[in-house]
């Protein structure tokens, strides 16, 4: 173990409260962070939007208008900030605190905390857990990790090689807790699930012509961020039999996700990584995913799910017909070989060790 001990701030995601799933897998992502980091012997508090929930550690909430859902303003070539920005008044804590703690740990997909990494007395680490969706998010990550070679990590090989500057990015990867999840060994009845926010790159749609198609129920878990589109998706497809079963805790999405016979996860976009993917593996259950960006280095085919071609229905219909193929505890051995809590907090200890030295 590291003989330092280190005092960590986490910046949260500035698009919703920590606990609402607006955030995506970046609130999964951020608490895990925090776990594996106290298992070590290290401090962290969280800040994050007024309104978040954590268990994990000190939280203090920070009032103010939340920012925009990058993968909303895909292709923008300007910076929004509201009135009174919720990520204006964190970085103006961060600032006011800096100098209680080593190091500060961004989770915001966005310009500004990128914009003020030479202007703290204190390293700051960034995890960047989307693809690069916009002109100006590529160009400030290009000048940050050009001036800080260590400060930018990403999940997964996939997601860097989306940037101008990917080949300088930080691969990191990704541990879940998995004493939260449970090992099932059968799917009590033929289900499939769908776990994500319902959103149009996460392409539900598909999901739901796939169930429509092959006549298993869909349980569907996630934030509904797209009425409209889900909405469209129910009147599209009459015949699938759908069950939206609202956005779960940890603790309740593991267990109903434990019964099904498959996880599908079909994105319309470069998915950074897929935590949704992670979890259904450490519940025994195997993934049918679009071969879309990460997704691609953490399914394994044949043995831990299958890989469809994006877009393609009856590839997933024909992956759904081939599920008794796979051996479920290859799917639990997989996560806990790649992604324990234990192997992520090293990595993530060795990162914060470089950047604190070299600062
Ligand atoms: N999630 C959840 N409860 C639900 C549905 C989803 O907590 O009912 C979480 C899930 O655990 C995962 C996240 O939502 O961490 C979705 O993350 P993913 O990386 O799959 O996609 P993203 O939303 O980041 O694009």
């Amino acid at each position: 173990m590291n003989e330092k001990k280190y005092r960590l701030l986490f910046l949260s995601t500035p698009v919703g409260a920590l606990g609402s799933g607006v955030g995506g897998g970046v609130e999964l992502t951020l608490q895990n962070a925090a776990k594996a980091l106290i298992a070590k012997g290290h401090e962290v508090e969280i800040v994050a939007p007024e309104g978040s929930v954590t268990e994990v550690t000190k939280l203090t909430q920070i009032a103010g208008t939340m920012q925009t859902s990058a993968q909303t303003e895909v292709g923008a070539d300007l910076v929004v900030l509201p009135q009174n920005s919720v990520l204006e008044n964190m970085w103006s804590y961060a600032r006011a605190s800096q100098h209680q703690f080593d190091l500060l740990f961004n989770f915001a997909y966005d310009w500004l905390p990128l914009y003020l990494t030479p202007f703290f007395q204190r390293p700051i680490a960034h995890w960047i857990s989307m693809s690069s969706l916009s002109p100006v998010m590529d160009a400030m990550v290009s000048k940050t990790v050009r001036k800080f070679p260590d400060a930018i990590a990403v999940n997964t090989r996939a997601c860097a090689d989306t940037f101008s500057d990917g080949d300088r990015l930080t691969i990191m990867g990704k541990g879940i807790d998995l004493t939260q999840y449970n090992f099932v060994e059968k799917p009590t009845k033929p289900s499939l699930a769908w776990v994500g926010r319902i959103s149009p790159e996460k392409g539900l749609e598909d999901a739901a012509e796939a169930a429509q198609s092959t006549g298993f129920p869909l349980h569907i878990f996630g934030l509904i961020q797209d009425q409209e589109y889900w909405q469209q998706i129910q009147a599209s497809f009459p015949q699938a039999e759908l069950h939206y079963e609202g956005f779960l805790s940890t603790g309740e999405l593991q267990q109903r996700l434990g019964k099904s016979s498959a996880l599908l996860m079909t994105p319309r976009w470069v998915e950074a990584f897929g935590n949704a993917a992670i979890e259904a593996f450490a519940c025994g259950v195997p993934v049918v995913s679009y071969s879309s960006g990460g997704l691609k280095e953490i399914v394994r085919h044949g043995k831990t799910g299958f890989l469809v071609e994006m877009g393609s229905v009856s590839g997933l219909i024909e992956a759904i017909s081939q599920l008794d193929q796979i051996d479920r505890s290859a799917c639990r051995q997989q996560v806990e070989a790649e992604y324990s809590l234990t192997v992520w907090g090293d990595r993530l200890e060795k990162w914060f060790d470089k950047l604190i030295t070299n600062f």
